[in-house]
């Protein structure tokens, strides 16, 4: 083994003297590093260093300039960059940037657009993380959100303001499964010179590419379908154009709330099989839809599939593939039923989340929604026999029969 530093090109004059040779203490903190030669990973490497080396002066200062350098991990990673590059062509955009968890890309974006005075037009049923960063910002910035159904451009027009500055949409709303026409929305916003933001968490880019309905920019919860494996947390915000990717990229590389590029690397992993999970969970969650609406303990179900939701067609223009993975549905027996659903499902497992390979199950009135009192929870379109299912790819009898059993005990309990 040579004693040189092997992550140093050799120097060009070979008629220096040979250096002295390293001690124990100086080679053990500088292991060589094989060059690989003729091939290359089939895989996209984990890069987990958080900083990079450079075999020039010159080279380190002009890293400063260029966008495309990697320097220092925080600024750029090139595990994190296969990651933003692989999300930005799902989703048709220009760029993207990659977030420690779906509240970090939420917030870049929101905390980039909004200052103090500003105002936003929003879906009522965001997502309650995202809803609380809004709340929060009105407190202490004095930004002001109006709150719409998502269902009526002229309700949109009708809230914007001279100092809107926001659109900010959900595909599939939670737990009510409403699907927002966003192309009208969206118009009704670019009329005005305001952006549009979708949360496309519940529809992967698989269902829907919001850029193609006229959003400027795209959030996910990477930790939830793209990831799909309950085993990392991630967020990404993708641009339709390079703009507005400069000036959050500015914003996030300042805020910090970055990827680690282990994460990253198993966001990637999982979106490899993203297309055949997509298929699979939306044909399992119409299936359980279908024969739930059919069942007598379930009084309601909601999911984009079923002719009975409200927003069927419009679900039809715009989730042709399938409605997503996600029903929720109201026992007629209540509560008490709910809870008792809960425990006894033995395949689906307990859990907040969605967007899992695995079934879960939630009781939201217990629960993620148990601050909210009736009157609430019914603006929120959950009752207190709501359940939400995040159907998983497991077989889809082994799922029925799982909650056929269910539903039989949490009947007799109400
Ligand atoms: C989970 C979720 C978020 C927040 O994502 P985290 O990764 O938990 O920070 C945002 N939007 C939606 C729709 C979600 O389901």
């Amino acid at each position: 083994m040579s004693d040189d530093f092997s992550d140093r090109p050799t120097p060009p004059s070979s008629d220096r003297p040979t250096p002295p040779p390293l001690r124990p203490e100086t080679f053990a903190v500088h292991p060589p590093q094989p060059e690989i030669v003729g091939s290359r990973p089939l895989g996209v490497p984990l890069h987990q260093g958080h900083v990079f080396t450079f075999d020039s002066a010159d080279a380190l200062a002009d890293a400063f300039e260029s966008p495309d350098a990697f320097l220092y991990s925080r600024h750029g990673n090139p595990t994190v960059r296969a990651l933003e590059q692989a999300v930005a062509r799902l989703e048709g955009g220009a760029a993207a940037l990659s977030y420690a968890s779906g509240m970090g890309a939420i917030n870049s974006v929101l905390l980039t657009l909004l200052g103090s005075g500003a105002h936003v037009v929003a879906q009522t049923c965001v997502y309650g993380g995202t809803y609380a960063v809004l709340t929060d910002l009105t407190r202490r910035w004095g930004v002001e959100v109006t709150y719409v159904s998502g269902t009526d451009p002229e309700e949109v027009r009708a809230a914007l303001r001279p100092e809107t500055r926001l659109l900010y949409l959900e595909t599939i709303a939670n737990p009510t499964a409403r699907v927002s026409d966003l192309a009208a929305l969206a118009a009704v916003a670019a009329e005005a010179g305001v952006p549009t933001a979708v949360d496309n968490t519940f529809a992967s880019p698989l269902l829907c590419r919001p850029i193609e309905h006229g959003a400027d920019i795209v959030v996910h919860s990477a930790t939830k379908y793209l990831a799909g494996h309950a085993d990392v947390l991630g967020g990404i915000a993708v641009f339709k154009d390079a703009e507005l990717y400069e000036q959050v990229r500015h914003y996030a590389v300042e805020q910090g709330a970055i990827t680690d590029p282990f994460a990253a690397w198993l966001t990637l992993r999982g979106m490899q099989t993203l297309p055949l999970r997509i298929e699979r969970h939306c044909a399992n969650a119409a299936e359980l839809a279908r024969r739930l609406e059919a069942h007598p303990a379930v009084a309601a179900v909601r999911h984009p599939s079923l002719p009975s939701h409200p927003d069927h067609a419009v679900a039809a223009k715009l989730l042709p593939a399938g409605g997503g993975g996600v029903i929720s549905f109201d026992l007629a027996g209540g509560r008490e039923a709910g809870r008792t659903l809960m425990e006894a499902v033995r395949v689906a497992s307990l859990s907040v989340s969605l967007g899992d390979v695995r079934t879960l199950v939630m009781h939201p009135a217990s629960t993620s929604h148990r601050q909210l009192d009736a009157a609430a929870l019914e603006t929120a379109g959950i009752g207190q026999g709501t359940v939400r299912l995040s159907v998983g790819v497991e077989h889809v009898e082994d799922l029925w029969a799982d909650l056929e059993q269910a539903l039989e005990r949490a009947a007799k309990a109400a």
